[in-house]
């Protein structure tokens, strides 16, 4: 199948060849949740509010969703922010529902993915409804199976929906790691080159679990130039009722994209790897210094100690910096960005040194003195 035909999701026509990029809550919850959340996401510049209305859990008892209810809650953000709203969408009713409340994206979720009925359903109401026009974002199944991935995008596509995407959250597994579900980035890289013209975002936030991670998946995602991010984003995320660790609140939100940077240049997942793996072992290797010199700052210590001499001394202090900053420059490194560290780790042995100095020791009778 060549998909020839796709169009772009989402028409943001201010923000170029930028990534796109999709906050909102796990679940919208309350109306004042909802709205709030939207608000200070609009706030911050972003232009697609997501938000689930129905949950798909793994057992029954959680928070499966308020449903319709938040229909009219995720119309009440676009009418008052102006932003394109997504919903997740699994069976026939919610497509109905969330096409009649004038929802702007659908995305299919990855336990839906999973199921070609499901999928079926979702692509024969657009049909019978004659709303393929609306963007449709299908998330990767749960499982790591390519061909089921593609097959979902192709029951949209059969029935004439162009404005799709994918949404690539990771894959489930079983016990619990480092991440929530594994990223297995071979598996979006062989569906972009399978499909080059299909979008696929990353959701770093399904993928790391926590909260930590979705600036550094974020990062990586950019660096491997995949389309866009779809991130959780909650008011007051500790009080969320469904994927809490994972949730950041706009504010934090803000800081992880702008500390994100867009690179024009291309590199291949496996240079970029090898990269890190150099940049990690030589700051091992640092740190060992770091610690082998204050081992030398701390016998200085004892030296001053016994002789009674001033800890700092600052012709010598003077010395060191001046030598160290020159030869940093001679290495194209910034005079300030020496001066920084060399103070840093001045600071560190002096307060080591001092530690020393008034350290308590047992004399030869065994009293402290
Ligand atoms: C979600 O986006 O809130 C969600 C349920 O995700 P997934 O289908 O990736 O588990
Ligand atoms: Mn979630």
């Amino acid at each position: 199948m060549s998909f020839e035909e796709l169009r772009s999701v989402v028409e943001v026509p201010e923000a170029g060849d930028a990534p796109l990029i999709m906050a909102g809550p796990c679940s919208a919850e309350t109306e004042e949740q909802t709205l709030a959340t939207a608000r200070q996401l609009a706030a911050g510049g972003l232009k697609v509010f997501r938000a689930g209305i129905w949950k798909p859990r793994t057992k029954p008892g959680g928070f499966e969703g308020v449903g319709k209810e938040g229909l009219a809650w995720l119309k009440r953000v676009k009418e008052e922010t102006g932003m394109l709203v997504a919903t997740e969408v699994a069976m026939r009713s919610h497509v109905e529902q969330a096409l009649e409340a004038g929802i702007d994206i659908l995305w299919v979720g990855a336990r839906t993915t999973a199921n070609p009925f499901a999928v079926q359903e979702v692509a024969d109401t657009l049909k019978d409804m004659g709303a393929t026009d609306i963007a449709v974002l299908v998330k990767n199944p749960v499982n790591p199976d390519l061909e089921l991935w593609i097959g979902a995008l192709e029951r949209l596509y059969n029935v004439g929906v162009r404005r799709l995407g994918a949404i690539h959250r990771g894959f489930s597994y079983y016990g619990s790691g480092f991440y929530r579900n594994l990223p297995q980035w071979h598996i979006p890289i062989e569906l972009h080159r399978r499909i080059p013209q299909l979008p696929i975002l990353i959701d770093p936030s399904h993928m790391g679990g926590k909260r930590e991670l979705i600036g550094p998946i974020s990062q990586q995602a950019l660096d491997m130039k995949f389309s866009g991010l779809m991130i959780e984003s909650h008011c007051s995320p500790d009080e969320a009722c469904s994927d809490r660790s994972q949730q950041v609140s706009p504010e934090a939100l803000r800081i992880i994209l702008s500390s994100l940077v867009v690179r024009n240049e291309h590199r291949d997942t496996e240079n970029l790897q090898n990269l890190r793996q150099q940049i990690d072992s030589i700051d091992t290797e640092l740190l060992e210094l770091y610690g082998k010199r204050m081992e030398i700052s701390r016998e200085i210590g004892k030296y001053k100690k016994e002789h009674s001499m001033p800890v700092v001394q600052e012709s010598r202090y003077d010395d060191l910096i001046k030598s160290r900053v020159a030869a940093a420059v001679r290495m194209g490194m910034s005079a300030d960005f020496m001066k920084t560290v060399l103070q840093a780790i001045h600071e560190e042995s002096v307060r080591q040194q001092i530690e020393i100095l008034n350290r308590q020791e047992p004399d030869m009778d065994g009293h402290l003195v």
